[in-house]
């Protein structure tokens, strides 16, 4: 589809009370709209885009945006709760610290999942 038709078909999502988000397509990156109905659309995929659940289920698709900023909050605690058990000694402190730790990286792991699924 050419990208005139694209535009036109943003205008149209637009004037149809569609909003902007700063969310962008998994598949495509460009721009999702949020409908009326409060679902997630790309104008270029011409396709729904559901976000990942809380619960962790992936329905569809997911917004990459959200995706990456999660992926750096989670190295940057990684970093200092790394930092943190460098600098403990108490073997009780070292176990809570362990096992945050252990829920960051398996965190970080099921993040990195999901961002290959939405480029799959
Ligand atoms: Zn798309």
């Amino acid at each position: 589809m050419s990208d005139v038709n694209e535009l036109r078909s943003m205008a149209d999502l637009l004037r149809s009370g569609a909003t902007l988000t700063s969310l962008s397509c998994p598949a495509c990156a460009s721009p999702l709209f949020k409908m009326k109905s409060g679902d997630l659309w790309c104008a270029r995929c011409k396709k729904r885009v559901v976000v990942v659940r809380e619960d962790g289920e992936i329905t569809e698709a997911v917004a990459a945006p959200l995706l990456d900023t999660l992926e750096s909050t989670l190295i940057m605690k990684i970093g200092e709760i790394n930092e943190k058990i460098q600098g403990e000694s108490e073997i009780e402190q070292l176990q809570r610290l362990g096992g945050v730790l252990s829920t960051m990286l398996e965190s970080l792991e099921r993040v990195r999942r999901i961002k290959r699924m939405g480029k799959a």
